[in-house]
C-alpha cells in the first residue's frame, strides 16, 4: 500500500493506492493547485478514482478537488456532512451528482474495505457534530486511521483541539503508527495528550512554504519534538511517499534524507499496548510463551471441559475489525496468536461465529472462550455503498 502525502502548496492533497490497486483520494489541494495531485495521479497510472474523500469544505482541502475528479471520476464521494455554503463546495456537490457520483456520509463507526485486508476506519464526524468551536468545520473534519496488517496511518484533515478531545474518550482507536499532522501543524490542534495516544513514530505535515498563516506553528512541532517523533514537511521535502506491505514502512521523500527516520529502519514497528499501559519490555515479542500458550491443542487434550464460548454481542467489540494490538488486550493472547487471527481474517475473510477462532493456528477453545468475553462477531452491517470498493 503506497501513500503519497502530495506537495500541493499550502493546503492537503492525498492519494492512497491499496494493495489491490483501488485509488483513493483524500483532499486535493487548493484552488488553481490541483496540478500536482493530477501530475502524480498520471506518474501512479490512475485514470479513475475509486473513493475521493472531503476531509473539510474549506478551500485549501477541496479548492482543486472539481478540477482532479473532472479528470479522474470517482465512484464514491466521502463528505463530512457539515452544512457549508460556498461556492466552491456547492459548484462540486452539483458536479458530483451531475457525473453520477455516489455520496456518502461520513459517521464514525463505518470501515471501508479497500481491498488486500486494508481498510479506512471513519474515527470521526461523531453525531451530534461539534458545535461552538474555534472552526466548527475544521473540528468535523473526516478522521481516519488507515489500517493495512500492523501498520497503520491516523488522518486528521484540519481537525482541531475539541475533535482530539472527543476522540481521546476512546484511545484506543486512534494509536497509529504515523500522523498526518491536523491543520498543516497549526497552534490550534496536536495536544501533547493526543500525541500520547496516537504515539506515532513519524509525523507528516502538508504546508506551504513561507505560508501567511505561519504553519507550522513552534509550539507544535516542540510538542512533536518533545514526544520523540519524527517530523517530514510537504514544504521542506516535498512529496513524501510511505510505503507498507503490512508490517514495515518505506520512506521516500522528494528532497532530503530519511535514512536517520525510524520508522525506515526496516525493523517491524512493534504492536504497541493501549494508552495508559506501560509500553511492552523489550522481551515481550518474545514472550509468547506468557501470552500464547504453545501446548493448548484441543479442549480435551488436557482431559478438561472447554469453557463455553459466550457468542453475545452486548458491550464487546468487532472480532472483524480488531487490530492485533486490541486483541493483545485479552489475557492469553500475545503477539504471535494475535497476528494469527488478523492474517486467519484476511485469509479466509471474516469470522461467520465466534466459535470459528477455534481453527485459528494456536488458538484453543480455552482463549476462544477468553476472547468472547470481549469481542464478538456482529451481524453485517449495511455496507452497500461500498460494496463496489472490495
Ligand atoms: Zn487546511
Amino acid at each position: 500500500m503506497t501513500i503519497r502525502v502530495v506537495d500541493v502548496g499550502q493546503g492537503d492533497g492525498m492519494i492512497i493506492l491499496s494493495p489491490t490497486g483501488k485509488a483513493i483520494v483524500v483532499d486535493a489541494g487548493d484552488r488553481g493547485r490541483d496540478a500536482p495531485m493530477a501530475a502524480q495521479l498520471t506518474e501512479d497510472g490512475v485514470t479513475s478514482v475509486d473513493l475521493a474523500v472531503m476531509t473539510h469544505p474549506h478551500a485549501d482541502h477541496i479548492g482543486g478537488m472539481q478540477k482532479t475528479l473532472e479528470r479522474f471520476p470517482a465512484k464514491i464521494f466521502l463528505d463530512p456532512g457539515f452544512d457549508y455554503g460556498s461556492g466552491i463546495y456547492t459548484r462540486l456537490l452539483e458536479h458530483l451528482e451531475a457525473a453520477g457520483t455516489k455520496i456518502v456520509i461520513a459517521r464514525r463507526g463505518r470501515t471501508i474495505d479497500i481491498g488486500g485486508g486494508a481498510k479506512l476506519r471513519i474515527l470521526a464526524p461523531d453525531e451530534p457534530l461539534l458545535g461552538g468551536t474555534r472552526s466548527d468545520a475544521n473540528s468535523n473534519s473526516v478522521i481516519l486511521r488507515l489500517e493495512y496488517g500492523t501498520t497503520s496511518m491516523l488522518l486528521t484533515g484540519d481537525a482541531e483541539a475539541p475533535t482530539e478531545r472527543r476522540l481521546l474518550a476512546d484511545p484506543d482507536t486512534i494509536a497509529a503508527d504515523i500522523l498526518k499532522v491536523a491543520h498543516h501543524g497549526s497552534e490550534h490542534s496536536t495536544l501533547d495528550a493526543f500525541l500520547t495516544a496516537v504515539h506515532p513514530s513519524l509525523a507528516v505535515i502538508s504546508c506551504g512554504l513561507h505560508n501567511k498563516f505561519g504553519h507550522p506553528a513552534p509550539p507544535t512541532l516542540d510538542r512533536l519534538e518533545r514526544a520523540g517523533i519524527d517530523v517530514l514537511r510537504t514544504d521542506l521535502n516535498g512529496t513524501i511517499t510511505l510505503v507498507s506491505d503490512g508490517t514495515r514502512w518505506s520512506v521516500q521523500v522528494a528532497e532530503g534524507d530519511t535514512s536517520a527516520l525510524r520508522i525506515a529502519s526496516g525493523e517491524p514497528l512493534r504492536p504497541r499496548p493501549p494508552p495508559g499501559r506501560s509500553r511492552p519490555r523489550p522481551e515481550d515479542l518474545a514472550d509468547d510463551a506468557r501470552g500464547d500458550t504453545a501446548s493448548e491443542g484441543s479442549p480435551t487434550a488436557t482431559g478438561g471441559t472447554a469453557p463455553p464460548v459466550d457468542a453475545g454481542t452486548e458491550g464487546k467489540r468487532d472480532i472483524n475489525t480488531a487490530t492485533a494490538a486490541e486483541l493483545r488486550e485479552v489475557e492469553g493472547v500475545g503477539p504471535a496468536k494475535a497476528t494469527a487471527i488478523v492474517v486467519y481474517r484476511e485469509e479466509h475473510g471474516p469470522f461467520q461465529t465466534i466459535h470459528e477462532l477455534t481453527r485459528v493456528q494456536g488458538i484453543g477453545a480455552k482463549t476462544a472462550a477468553r476472547i468472547a468475553e470481549r469481542f464478538a462477531v456482529f451481524p453485517a452491517p449495511d455496507e452497500a455503498p461500498y460494496e463496489e470498493m472490495r
